[in-house]
């Protein structure tokens, strides 16, 4: 069986290494040596002013929206996954969606500004599957309307933009370190920001509003994580080079072994640097996507339709018009794609595929 995506696990005695320090302190979460161990190995490692690690990438998003004291309308992407959208709503605020790119799957800047309203506080954007949205054009736009941004970067560990790391932009980035994604602390999340009084304002809510024990600075939340979670970042974060580098060529072999299959696969935003997170493949149409799924589900392949439906389509939001983002979702397939996928059965989906579109 081979599913679209599988967690990387660490050598076992790394992790246990870190498991007999936790023993010996007794010291399992709140703010702990191994948390704090991870978030300065993550500054160092990314090359960020500031970070948080939190329970989760959802967590990071609401309190991303709270820490800007964000208002009315949010303009976002359909085309992402439902926390996105759901964080929006949860923290009461408007989703206003505009449409995509259709190459590069993500919001597409141009269609900005007609979204704008005198309600409009923010635009949150996802960059799609690991790839960078045009940060410069959608910051711009932000700046003449004196907008916040807040970029869903969960699947964009290790991109990087204009030489960066892509969680140096935005007003707050937030990332997801869940046990799917290319980086992972079995569930976890971050905040990235360079201004200091934001860092401030989400470090108090990730811990309830305490600022110290009996006192309280404004309303918080439970958003921390644990040492076993902070733990299992460390070991994975020793490993990060190499699967990096893999899925790298993973990709390109899938680009190869799939020049002849009709559709197109994703193009990567100019000034960054992709870290191939997903095998994104959009289909010429549906018929031909659900065609692909049988086949390989006669081998045991699992590929996953995603982004599919479109956000846009949620029950609990304000009806749109976001053709581009319901046409890719219709027709767009996630092929397995993980650390100790072979290239053997990488070479099998492939040519799956491209015997499935001939039938
Ligand atoms: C995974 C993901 C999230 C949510 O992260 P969790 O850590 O699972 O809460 C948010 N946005 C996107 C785009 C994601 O892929």
């Amino acid at each position: 069986m081979i599913p679209v995506t599988k967690p990387f696990l660490p050598p076992f005695e790394q992790y246990q290494y870190y498991l007999q320090g936790i023993w010996q302190r007794n010291w399992l979460t709140n703010n702990g040596p191994l948390v704090n161990e991870l978030e300065l190995k993550l500054k160092e490692y990314l090359d960020v002013p500031h970070l948080l690690f939190l329970s989760n990438g959802t967590l990071a998003i609401q309190i991303a929206i709270k820490a800007l004291g964000l208002k009315g309308e949010i303009i976002t992407t359909p085309f992402s996954y439902v926390a996105t959208t759901s964080s929006i709503v949860w923290e009461g605020c408007t989703p206003v969606f505009t449409d995509i790119d259709p190459n590069t799957f993500n919001i597409d800047p141009k269609k900005i500004e007609s979204a704008i309203t005198s309600s409009t506080s923010a635009i949150l954007a996802t960059h799609c599957f690991g790839n960078s949205c045009d940060i410069e054009a959608i910051d711009s736009i932000a700046k003449k309307h004196h907008l916040k941004v807040i970029y869903d970067a969960a699947h964009c560990f290790g991109t990087r933009y204009k030489g960066k790391s892509i969680f140096n932009y935005g007003d707050i980035s937030t990332s997801s370190f869940h046990a799917t994604k290319l980086f992972h602390t079995i569930e976890g999340g971050a905040v990235f920001t360079r201004n200091p009084d934001v860092l401030k304002r989400m470090w108090l809510m990730r811990n309830f509003g305490h600022d110290g024990v009996a006192k309280f600075d404004g309303v918080g939340i439970n958003a921390k994580n644990s040492e076993f979670h902070a733990a299992m970042g460390l070991c994975v974060l020793k490993q990060i080079d190499a699967i990096l580098r893999r899925r790298k060529e993973q990709h390109n072999y899938y680009d190869q072994a799939l020049k002849n299959l009709r559709g197109n696969t994703i193009i990567v935003q100019k000034d960054s640097e992709y870290n191939f997170a997903y095998y994104p493949f959009v289909f010429e149409n549906e018929s031909a996507v659900i065609k692909a799924i049988k086949e390989l589900e006669k081998i045991e392949i699992f590929p996953r339709r995603y982004f599919y439906p479109s956000l846009s389509l949620l029950d609990y939001v304000r009806k749109s018009s976001t053709p581009i983002s319901d046409s890719i979702a219709s027709r767009i397939l996630c092929l397995p794609i993980f650390h100790d996928l072979s290239i053997e059965e990488t070479d099998m989906i492939a040519r799956t595929l491209l015997r499935a579109q001939n039938y």
